[in-house]
């Protein structure tokens, strides 16, 4: 059995006496696509605001990085750090720049800070600029490279930051429910484009959409939380016959 490139053992979060996330262990192994489901309040965008740094847990372990002999102790690690080894977080809402053109979103993520840009333009080399140029038709936006961000569609948006994100190029991506506000075929084309970044990244997606959750589970793994802590994994057909899981996520 490979070591997880994501350990979280015993790991508990409470908020003013509130357990969000509570004694939870979690496993990740290196180019899985794994999905986590749980009804609101569940702990899921808690879960990776302690895997990004954006809480610290009050115990338990959270390591990254698929050697044991020299793995990153999360819990050490400020958000900056922690990006910097390779984690890289979307949250719900899309954030680009809508000022600045499709392509000039994917080069300042690739090339980083901001304000500097001019001088880094010059600074590209041709292979980034192929980088570049393939990750625009990944996420099918080579048709609207010179579209000024701000005028993109809600689901193109979405595309545009998970671009923005692999030109950082991380290990592992933490994507917080990207299907939200698409419509059907703009869903399933997220579903194709997480599907076909799996193997070359590590991928964990919260998602509340179900038909979603089935296109892109196949036959990984789900993980269903319930307050705060993991109350199934298994596969999509195994998880959605669970009847914990119907009696507090479906609700029957
Ligand atoms: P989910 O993403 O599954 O809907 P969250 O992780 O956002 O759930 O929240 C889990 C619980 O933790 C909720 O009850 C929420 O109110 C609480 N919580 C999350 N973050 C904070 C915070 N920064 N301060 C206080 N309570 C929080
Ligand atoms: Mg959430």
């Amino acid at each position: 059995m490979p070591h997880p490139i994501l350990t979280v053992e015993d790991v508990s979060k409470t908020y003013d006496g509130f357990k969000a996330i509570s004694n939870l262990n979690f496993y990740l192994y290196d180019g899985e696509l794994r999905t986590v489901i749980g009804p609101n309040g569940a702990g899921k965008s808690t879960f990776f605001d302690l895997i990004t740094g954006r809480a610290q847990p009050d115990k338990g372990k959270i390591e990254f990085g698929a050697d044991p002999a020299s793995h990153h102790d999360l819990t050490r690690l400020n958000e900056y750090e922690i990006n910097r080894l390779g984690i890289s977080r979307k949250f719900q809402t899309p954030s680009v720049y809508t000022e600045h053109t499709v392509w000039d979103n994917l080069v300042l993520s690739m090339k980083g800070p901001r304000g500097v840009f001019a001088s880094l333009f010059k600074r590209m080399t041709s292979t980034e600029h192929d980088r570049l140029d393939e990750l625009l038709k990944l996420v099918r936006l080579d048709a609207k490279r010179d579209w000024k961000a701000g005028l993109l569609a809600h689901g193109e948006k979405q595309w545009l930051e998970i671009g923005m994100l692999l030109a950082q190029e991380p290990k592992l991506l933490l994507v917080d429910e990207p299907a939200a506000g698409m419509t059907d075929e703009e869903t399933h084309r997220t579903g194709e484009l997480l599907i076909s970044l799996s193997g070359k990244h590590s991928i964990i997606v919260v998602e509340h959409d179900m038909a979603f959750v089935k296109q892109i589970a196949r036959d990984g793994n789900v993980t269903v939380l319930h307050q705060g802590t993991v109350l199934c994994e298994g596969k999509f057909d195994e998880v959605q016959s669970n009847q914990k899981v119907r009696e507090v996520y479906l609700g029957r």
